[in-house]
């Protein structure tokens, strides 16, 4: 039959050429991505024989086995689960879907030195193309469960790989590895030892909950390089030859699955390897979560947090969601139904035991036990973070630095837990240059006085720390929270309040700070000032009545003439701006333009205003106050062209 030969994908090829060049310094976890793959089919083909959707297909003894020929130098990884069609073999095998690999790679270039990239390629992961770490020759034989003809495909790594169609493969996927000759000599690397091989199993894939069997080799191996021919395990097991391979198969895994062992049975090592084949992640998850429910409707889950977030966090198709057993059976991954979506980085499995094995994605929607399971596991992670707060504070950092926009997402859509989310969110602060805040410390540092916690949004902490908005609180040395999240506008609009404590923009409303007497004095003051003047704001309001609201004085103002902000219950322009950016028209709201009465070009303003009201002069300068205050927080004036004509126009009188 033909043999066509294909090239990798661009991606495909870069990520190659770093398994090759061996950039990653453990080998061994290659033979944990072989397995996990493999135990991955078996779970599908498993799962299509109870919906009856696998007709021909044998499910009689569903096995891993590793098969090793230390003449030949080959070691094989075998499988009869679901297998790959041709088509599957091509798009699975020579392309990468994963939507953040351009990302990564771009990150990788960036990182230069080995340490860095190991470090990124570990967050990766890079399944079967590990394989490449120890072989130099790579033939995977393949057949579809159920299918007649199968597919084998070779590569050496280098750009390009053949295909070709078999009539004689067994059901499955079979993948020959031809090992590079340099590990030959280095005991820690003879991917050929059956030592070495019950090493990596034990220490990796204990828990994979299908048989991983370590097969002789008929007597004859040398020379018979074919893969998958079907050397039937039992029977010529009686057959001790070939090398230093055990007669009988061997199963080298205790099968069990963590989550229904006893918590001291289990180490950390060997929960962070479940983590690893649950997530396709190379790294250590940050934190570890069990829950065991008892009663009517019972369930275990085993939770984790990752260490960094996924590329694709943010991306449309993102998978979220924990895998779902029942009784120890592999129902589906990636379950929407049991994790909120501002949880959607959380890794795991639940295994629960009253639900159908043909339980469908929409049923589980429904359901309410998986509700009940939903909520419980969303409080559970929430509440492991607050431990953590105080338990590991680093770690808690992490976790706030890698997940933090995506939690704070709850405080829009998951009312009942909203409390909890802002317990466990943090903050940028004008307190702190460097670490964030939370609430709890907020609240414990305000001012004799302070009734509400201030904030800012804005596109970057430098915008907001310039902003005329923050002069008074910065004078008085009030904390001011500095939001530059998009999803910051839209949440502190609908919190109402944390430890009875408002949320409070410095860009809304009125502003009084200080203690009672200092708000006694300074409303005396602001009482006098009003009078003063009174006929200059009555006019400009007036004046720039298509454009403000009003025009009063500000409390808020130090050093800069004018601002303008948002009356208390009104959106403010960069909310509005996010609405319309999600298709929603909203009215533009009307603001408020505040004046410093203590700034020269204000007082001067009023007094011109009460010796010639008629002057053009003045309504010039009306003008350009409001689009100097607009300018100042960063939005456009109201009409550049002629803000600039203005501008010159009095530029040149100074000249
Ligand atoms: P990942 O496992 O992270 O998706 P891999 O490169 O390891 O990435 O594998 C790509 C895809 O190839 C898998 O998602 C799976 O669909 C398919 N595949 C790999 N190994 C096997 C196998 N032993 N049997 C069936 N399909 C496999």
């Amino acid at each position: 039959m033909a043999t066509e030969t294909f090239e990798f994908q661009v991606e495909a090829r870069q990520l190659l050429q770093m398994m090759i060049h061996s950039i990653y310094s453990n080998k061994d976890v290659f033979l944990r991505e072989l397995i996990s793959n493999a135990s991955d089919a078996l779970d599908k083909l498993r799962l299509e024989a109870l919906r009856d959707d696998a007709p021909g297909a044998d499910v009689s003894d569903l096995h891993i086995a590793l098969e090793a020929d230390p003449r030949a130098r080959t070691l094989t990884v075998r499988d009869n689960g679901i297998g790959m069609s041709r088509d599957e073999v091509v798009e699975l095998i020579g392309t990468i879907a994963n939507s953040g690999t351009a990302a990564f790679l771009r990150e990788l270039k960036e990182a230069g030195d080995g340490a860095a990239a190991e470090g990124l390629i570990g967050q990766f992961g890079v399944g079967f193309y590990s394989s490449f770490m120890v072989a130099e020759e790579v033939t995977l034989l393949t057949r579809r469960a159920g299918e007649k003809q199968g597919t084998r495909w070779t590569s050496s790594g280098e750009g390009t790989y053949t295909v070709e169609t078999v009539d004689d493969a067994p059901q499955g996927t079979s993948i020959l590895l031809r090992l590079k000759p340099e590990d030959a000599e280095d005991q820690l690397h003879d991917y050929t030892s059956p030592w070495k091989l019950r090493e990596i199993v034990k220490r990796y894939s204990d828990f994979i909950t299908w048989p991983i069997r370590m097969v002789p080799r008929p007597a004859d191996s040398a020379g018979a390089g074919e893969t998958g021919e079907a050397a039937d395990d039992a029977e010529t097991a009686e057959d001790g030859e070939s090398g230093a391979a055990p007669a009988e198969p061997e199963t080298l895994n205790s099968m069990k699955a963590l989550w229904a062992r006893s918590r001291d049975e289990v180490t950390d090592d060997e929960y962070h390897e479940l983590y690893k084949h649950i997530s396709h992640d190379w790294s250590d998850p940050l934190e570890t979560i069990r829950l065991q429910a008892e009663g009517t409707f019972e369930y275990q889950a085993l939770l984790f947090i990752p260490s960094h977030a996924p590329q694709d966090l943010f991306l449309q198709g993102y998978k979220r969601g924990v895998q779902l057993y029942v009784k120890r059976v592999f129902i589906m991954d990636d379950c929407e139904a049991l994790m909120p979506p501002y949880l959607r980085f959380v890794k795991g499995v639940v295994d629960a035991a009253d639900l159908s094995l043909n339980v469908s994605r929409e049923i589980l929607q429904q359901d309410r036990q998986i509700q009940l399971m939903h909520r419980r596991l969303a409080k559970k992670v929430l509440s492991t973070v607050k431990d953590m707060m105080s338990a590991h504070p680093e770690r808690y950092a992490t976790f706030w630095h890698e997940f933090g926009r995506v939690v704070k997402e709850g405080l829009l859509s998951d009312a009942e837990n909203r409390d909890a989310i802002l317990g466990v969110s943090s903050f940028a602060t004008t307190h702190d240059a460097e670490q964030p805040t939370t609430l709890a410390q907020y609240v414990e540092r305000m001012k004799e006085g302070q009734e509400h916690i201030y904030y800012l949004t804005g596109e970057s902490r430098q915008a907001i720390e310039n902003s005329p908005h923050m002069e008074a609180f910065r004078d008085r040395g009030v904390e001011v929270l500095l939001l530059t999240d998009p999803v910051d506008e839209v949440w502190v609009d609908t919190a109402p309040a944390f430890d009875g404590k408002e949320f409070r923009s410095v860009a809304k409303g009125d502003v009084d700070l200080g203690t009672k007497e200092e708000k006694e004095a300074a409303d005396t003051e602001r009482e006098k000032q009003r009078e003063e003047f009174a006929g200059v704001l009555a006019w400009m309001t007036e004046r720039l009545s298509d454009h403000v609201k009003e025009v009063r004085l500000s409390s808020r103002l130090t050093v800069s003439p004018a601002c303008v902000v948002s009356d208390t219950y009104d959106a403010t322009p960069a909310l509005e701006n996010l609405y319309r950016a999600m298709g929603q028209e909203i009215p533009r709201a009307k603001r408020i333009l505040e004046l410093n009465p203590k700034h020269p070009l204000v007082t001067a303003l009023n007094r011109t205003h009460g010796e010639r009201p008629d002057d053009p002069a003045l309504a010039e300068t009306a003008e350009l106050v409001h689009n100097l205050a607009l300018l100042a927080e960063g939005s456009e004036p109201t009409d550049p062209a002629r803000f600039v004509k203005l501008m010159s126009d009095r530029l040149e009188r100074t000249l």
